[in-house]
């Protein structure tokens, strides 16, 4: 028999399958082992060692043989060392709460080792635990976090290209500044213009939009009072959108919001829009 040694890590648990009659596959994010996939026999008997454990949104302490031939490792036992109650009693904090968890997920198959997604994830739910905030702030928080842990913030205020200022290209309606996805966010009049010389796809951005981005990219920064919900929702829809981009995919739970036209697009005489 190969040896297996026992670990205990702390975790969320990022999705959860049945197996067998009373059995979970459960795909947890852990504190110090990444990305960890587990069987939880009899995960439904109350005599098991993680019975009503394994529940999205509370952070675990789990124990498991970390078996490197195997793919699944066997859970031993769990326990709840946060249980959070109220994200399951709003709608708007449990789809929070759902994104989180998913772009975790998505994020955490590049890495195997990486104790700061994690906590991101965990400060993030407690954050809609304790409801101190709107539930889309929250969540664009984390969302400019994640970006800035994996080395892919966007640039809000000076230009991604150069460094330089890059004040807005046109004033009407209200100032919009160049942005690329592509070329790593804002861009000035110059870089805008090479970056499409170059292929790449460059659209407008309200600067309105771009300075709140920068108020949630701030995590120490508190915003009282908080922004309107108009006023996040034009910034949730940007940060989606960039994360899409890099990530290469939808996250199903991007999927509604980000399925209305871009609302941060100015609307040309041909109604078509422009887009970063
Ligand atoms: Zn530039």
């Amino acid at each position: 028999m190969p040896r297996v040694a026992p670990v205990v890590d702390r975790a969320l648990c990022l999705r959860r399958h049945p197996f067998s009659e009373s059995s979970l596959v459960v795909h947890v994010l852990t504190a110090e082992h990444g990305r960890v996939h587990l069987l939880a026999r009899g995960a439904y008997r109350p005599a098991s060692r993680y019975f009503a454990v394994l529940d999205l949104f509370d952070e675990l302490e789990l124990e498991w043989d970390a078996s490197p031939r195997h793919e699944l490792q066997n859970l031993r036992a769990g326990s709840v060392r946060v249980r959070r109650r109220v994200i399951r009693t709003d709608i708007d904090r449990y789809r929070a709460a759902v994104s989180v968890l998913e772009l975790s997920d998505i994020a955490a198959r590049h890495m195997s080792h990486d104790p700061r997604a994690f906590a991101l994830a965990d400060e993030s739910l407690t954050a809609l635990e304790l409801a101190e905030s709107p539930a889309e702030e929250t969540l664009v928080r984390f969302q400019l976090g994640l970006l800035a842990h994996l080395g892919l913030e966007p640039a809000l205020a000076r230009c991604a290209a150069c460094g330089h200022k890059a004040p807005a290209v046109m004033q009407k309606p209200e100032p919009r500044a160049a942005f690329s996805a592509g070329a790593g966010g804002r861009l000035c009049k110059d870089c805008a213009t090479e970056a499409r010389a170059a292929g790449r796809r460059v659209g407008t951005l309200p600067v309105s939009v771009l300075e709140d981005g920068r108020l949630l990219a701030d995590s120490q920064a508190r915003i009282s009072p908080p922004l309107s919900a108009l006023r996040l929702e034009r910034v949730r829809d940007f940060v989606g959108r960039f994360l899409d981009y890099h990530l290469e995919t939808r996250p199903k739970s991007h999927r509604a919001f980000l399925a209305a036209p871009n609302r941060n697009a100015l609307a040309s005489a041909s109604g078509e829009l422009d887009s970063a």
